[in-house]
């Protein structure tokens, strides 16, 4: 009997007792081939010497102090290095302990902003079906995964969801990718202007869709058509990168391949590495001097805000990522990765999709290639997926509900950064043997 309140008490798990490089061991020495970071967190891979060091350098200086009391050089250089780096105008860090809550923070931070500069009526968030920001209430009510709301819906405030920018089901067949951006940006417009113009705080959206739709990348024109809008409107234009940001898609800030900055960034998974658990929100110059010019307090924080150790390790990360040069293999393994995964699934009827950007890959599976049919749901195939992997000992994130929250599978892959050549051949030959496995060609 454990006592731990685990997320799903009716799976016994296997207990983790070491990690190194790419790999995780269980209790009994079975090695498992970290193909997903978890869930697109372990960029580094596991026991890295550096970040490992990092952490005992700082818990032999100070491991935490209160962020009303002191601030620390280890958030002072991490919001440095990420301030030089960060897109346009994103001058200002608040450091947090994950995903949900920098997303909180941004939703807060918006509503503040709106209150301070003498705009009190805009109160309401647009987001886009199937996006997932989180599973905080807040996070929650914004994000458009109808499975995850479903129970929920009465503890959340209400959102308005506009359609994803999902080409390979979306996109006409007679439509350039243009023509489709444009499509979508006209959509967001008509629900600016169906809400009230004057009353949207702000545009939601993950710069590439993680674990709802498994890495789905907009097409090229989409987030500039997109703010576009908002600036019309005087909508701020938040982004999601909890998961696609940090070098996951081969850039630091995956909205700089899309030459779009926005108001406010999250990020969180890929900053700690999973070394430390940290998120945080990136806000422009222009938010934060209002708030500090206004009331002067932005009225929102949490106990381990601006922790030292997490941005220590995160400090630690980010150097070497760069030290290294690893967002460069990130887009050498992800094309090997996608074209590995073409030549063993272009003519498997099962497989739908390949998609992606860098090392953030997305295979989308259904009944019938030519029609897109999805496989019944009741099957489950993400889930047995999964389990065949992992005996298979791989680690990837499938998903199910890909398309409305019911409907779809994926599977997402989100290999660390150091992994080699014969790493991504390794984990395409797992995937493949794993794929024959649970669906026969
Ligand atoms: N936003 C996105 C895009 C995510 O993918 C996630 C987690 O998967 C979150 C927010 C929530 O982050 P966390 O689980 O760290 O709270």
């Amino acid at each position: 009997m454990t006592h731990v309140f685990h997320r799903n008490p009716q799976h016994t798990l296997k207990r983790a007792v070491r990690g190194q490089g790419i790999s995780l061991f269980d209790e009994d020495g079975r090695a498992y081939l970290d193909a997903s970071g978890g869930a697109a967190v372990s960029c580094l891979g596991h026991g890295h010497p550096e970040v490992i060091a990092a952490i005992k350098a700082q818990l032999d200086q100070v491991a935490y102090a209160h962020s009303s009391f002191f601030t620390t050089q280890a958030c002072e250089d991490l919001a440095d290095f990420l301030a030089q780096r960060a897109p346009e105008g994103l001058e200002h860090v608040y450091f947090v302990s994950g995903g949900s809550e920098a997303v909180e923070a941004a939703l807060k931070l918006a509503r503040q902003y709106f209150v301070e500069k003498g705009e009190p009526e805009r109160s309401q968030f647009i987001a886009r079906r199937q996006s997932y920001h989180g599973n905080t209430l807040g996070a929650l009510a914004i994000g458009g995964n109808a499975w995850r709301r479903q129970q929920f819906l009465p503890l959340l405030v209400p959102a308005h969801h506009v359609s994803p920018c999902y080409a390979y089901r979306d996109q006409r067949a007679d439509e350039s990718e243009e023509a489709y951006a444009q499509r979508l940006a006209d959509e967001l417009d008509a629900m600016i202007q169906s809400v009230g113009p004057g009353r949207v705080a702000a545009f939601v959206a993950e710069t590439v869709v993680g674990a709802t739709a498994g890495a789905v990348a907009p097409v090229r024109t989409y987030l500039q058509r997109i703010r576009e809008v908002c600036d019309r409107h005087g909508v701020l234009l938040i982004l999601d990168e909890v998961m696609s940001g940090m070098g996951r898609t081969g850039h630091l800030f995956a909205c700089a391949e899309d030459g779009v900055a926005p108001d406010i960034l999250t990020i969180a998974k890929g900053l700690g590495a999973g070394y430390q658990p940290i998120g945080a929100m990136l806000a422009s110059h222009h938010i934060y001097s209002t708030i500090a010019q206004g009331s002067g307090f932005f009225q929102h924080g949490h106990t381990y805000m601006g922790h030292a150790t997490a941005c220590a390790a995160a400090l630690a990360v980010q150097q070497i990522i760069e030290r290294d040069h690893l967002l460069d293999n990130v887009l050498a393994r992800g094309e090997q990765l996608r074209a590995r995964l073409h030549e063993i699934f272009d003519e498997h009827p099962n497989v739908g999709d390949i998609r992606g950007r860098g090392l953030f890959v997305g295979v989308e599976f259904v009944q019938d290639r030519g029609t897109k049919a999805v496989l019944d749901p009741a099957l489950k195939t993400h889930a047995k997926l999964k389990k065949q992997a992992m005996e298979n000992g791989l680690m990837m994130y499938p998903m199910g509900g890909t398309i409305d929250g019911v409907h779809g599978d994926h599977v997402l892959l989100a290999p660390p950064f150091i992994c080699t050549a014969a790493d991504i051949d390794d984990i395409v030959a797992r995937l493949q043997r794993t794929v024959l496995q649970v669906l026969p060609a």
